[in-house]
């Protein structure tokens, strides 16, 4: 049971990420190179603006090879607090390609990247706005799958940001991984791309980038763009992930862009010979760091007396027991994880996935929710203590 201190760090990190997103922008754009390049050599750059006039108005870059070859789309800004996803994004628009075509769309949802926040200003996840065989929901949604599918991709990249990483439990976030389209292709070139941007740009082994299947059909999260992108215009899909937290802004830019180009780079620099796919790297004898036994990760201040014991996390729900009965849609539901126990530490993080988002993106001892109109939310708590020990808890509420 924290005092103060719990909730004053947890606004100064939502500070901190308001204010690193507003930099993110600043660096990024304000550099239009227009055809003037010299790069731009038989290729064609267009844009153009979908919702104009609204406050949801974003743009739509579309680069054209003389050469042939395949439609790529790449998304960034489909959650606003996932800087180096937009970040990337945004340069990737400006890339000189040099066969294909390739449509960017680098601020997917710019109220709530404006916002920094992970859905727009009613509260919409514009990630699960894409069910497959449905026309979208929001406007917005439907403006941008009209864009998606007139231009028909093989390939489409979307990329985000997690403040956790996938250990092949979304439970703990699911950062430094590429999430893929179930077909052989789709498969292949994640596993490429993962090993070949970990072994030429991750230093620390825990971030290596793995690569996992998108939820099924009948499994949450459902709705997200690389679903509807996959299941109803047959492209290889990828959603690409990285952590966000302890990694400064720059390198994660730097992975993005790493991992979008590893992905595309046979259908789009066919010439270059950076593809993926090549076996370049036929050199095993990475120097695997032969223990120097002092390194064994570097938190071991001094939780190594004996046996440390994880926290516990706990939600409780005021009114009581709202997980156990039927809600009304739009009730307001209070989480208290103030119950949550340290042992042998503080607890000096409670973080929320509300509606199994895959991401923890709510802090604070509690919080409040609004039970949604359909069915059912999962609510995950991971309470954190100072020595980065962890431990979830889970609720449901629903409305049948
Ligand atoms: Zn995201």
């Amino acid at each position: 049971m924290q005092g103060d201190g719990i909730s004053r760090r947890a606004v100064l990190t939502t500070t901190a990420g308001c204010a690193l997103a507003g930099i993110g922008i600043a660096t990024v754009s304000g550099q239009d190179d227009d055809e003037s390049n010299e790069d731009d050599a038989g290729i064609t750059r267009d844009s153009f603006p979908i919702m104009d006039g609204t406050n949801r108005e974003t743009t739509v870059h579309v680069t054209t090879a003389d050469a042939d070859g395949p439609t790529v789309v790449v998304v960034g800004g489909i959650h606003g607090n996932e800087v180096a996803g937009y970040a990337a994004a945004e340069e990737v628009a400006d890339w000189a390609i040099d066969a294909g075509t390739l449509v960017t769309i680098p601020r997917a949802d710019t109220v709530a990247v404006d916002r920094g926040t992970r859905t727009d200003d009613e509260g919409v996840d514009l990630n699960r706005q894409f069910h497959e065989g449905d026309d979208p929901e929001t406007e917005l949604a439907r403006a941008i799958w009209a864009v998606i599918s007139e231009y028909d991709p093989d390939v489409v990249v979307d990329l985000h940001e997690s403040r956790g990483i996938y250990a092949d439990d979304p439970v703990d976030g699911v950062g430094q991984a590429i999430f893929h389209s179930s077909n052989d292709e789709a498969v292949n070139a994640a596993a490429e791309t993962a090993d070949y941007v970990t072994r030429n740009y991750v230093d620390d082994p825990t971030r290596a980038f793995q690569t996992g299947p998108f939820s099924r059909p009948d499994n949450d999260p459902q709705g997200l763009l690389v679903h509807k992108a996959a299941r109803d215009l047959g492209s290889d899909a990828f959603l690409v992930e990285t952590l966000s937290v302890d990694v400064d802004l720059e390198t994660r830019v730097g992975w993005h862009l790493a991992i979008t180009e590893q992905l595309v780079a046979d259908g789009l620099f066919p010439e270059d010979g950076t593809a993926p796919d090549e076996p370049e790297e036929a050199e095993p004898d990475e120097p695997e760091e032969p223990d120097e036994d002092e390194t064994d990760e570097d938190a071991s201040d001094d939780a190594d007396a004996d046996e440390p014991e994880s926290p516990t996390a706990t939600i409780k729900t005021v009114p009581e027991g709202a997980d156990e009965r039927a809600l009304e849609p739009g009730q307001t539901i209070e989480l208290d994880a103030s119950c949550s126990s340290a042992p042998d530490g503080d607890i000096v993080d409670y973080e929320w996935d509300v509606g199994k988002t895959d991401e923890f993106d709510e802090t604070g001892e509690t919080i409040t929710v609004t039970v949604g109109a359909n069915a059912r939310d999962s609510v995950v708590l991971r309470v954190v203590d100072d020595d980065g020990r962890t431990d979830t808890d889970s609720i449901t509420l629903s409305t049948e």
